[in-house]
């Protein structure tokens, strides 16, 4: 029995001489773990059609077990990201945190938009970006960081974790447009006089609060026109793996 899927590549393995392990997350149902037999060999054309984040379009055989990979056909490769070590380590990170949360064979059409959104969004701007001189100003800050966390942020809002933005989590008092703190474990954004005793605070500063409420606000694809700076990019970097790290503890 054969069976199609629209799937993300998400990651291999080499196994023995020849073959291969994929991590796949599929329209149709969710993360697939698929064997390959033989791909490594010379003339193999399913390799060059189930590379990293490439959207294609898979065909698995089904006899027992999770089944063999039996066909490949790449419908979009983003070849930018290829070539590009920030978007690179972007995915990378976000892939990492993606697969542990996303253990289950299950279908969520919503989740699998999102990456393929945010793999195209990443394809996007390192287009946009290598077009200009590179320079290390805040105005040019490469947006692919914050990309990354948007997609984790919405990722953790479809599996039911959505922190209120408007009060501390502790006190419930209104949070004034100051330096305040963030704690999953503590319930969310915490006002500074009840972050003190807080072992797991992260600091928040005004403008990161305000991108997470335009972030929780907006779909990814509105959420994706924020200018942001690298101070932004790098708490929100703190924030989505603090918050990884919490689901999965
Ligand atoms: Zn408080």
């Amino acid at each position: 029995m054969k069976e199609n899927y629209l799937a993300v590549a998400l990651t291999k393995r080499d196994v023995g001489e020849a073959d291969r392990l994929y991590t796949f997350y599929t329209k149709e149902e969710g993360m697939l773990f698929v064997g390959a037999k033989g791909v490594r060999k010379m003339g193999a054309k399913l390799a060059a059609h189930t590379e990293d984040y490439m959207l294609t379009r898979i065909v698995i055989a089904k006899n027992f077990g999770p089944g063999t990979l039996a066909g490949a056909y790449s419908e979009k490769s983003s070849i930018q990201i290829r070539g590009d070590y920030d978007a690179l380590c972007t995915l990378e990170r976000i892939r990492g945190i993606f697969i542990r949360l996303m253990r289950s064979q299950q279908q969520d059409k919503y989740v699998f938009d999102l990456l393929v959104d945010l793999i195209d969004a990443i394809e996007q701007s390192v287009k946009q970006t290598s077009s200009k001189t590179k320079d290390l100003s805040e105005e040019s800050y490469r947006p692919q960081e914050y990309l990354g966390s948007a997609f984790l942020l919405k990722l953790y809002e479809s599996m039911g974790y959505r922190f209120p933005l408007d009060e501390c989590a502790v006190c419930e008092k209104s949070l004034e447009p100051e330096k305040n703190f963030f704690s999953a474990y503590d319930g969310g954004v915490l006002c500074s006089g009840c972050a003190r005793n807080m072992p797991h605070s992260l600091p928040l500063d005004v403008d990161t609060l305000k991108a997470m409420r335009l972030i929780n606000t907006h779909d990814f694809s509105q959420a994706q026109k924020v200018i942001i700076t690298k101070r932004i990019a790098s708490q929100l970097q703190l924030i989505t793996d603090h918050i990884a790290t919490w689901v999965l503890r």
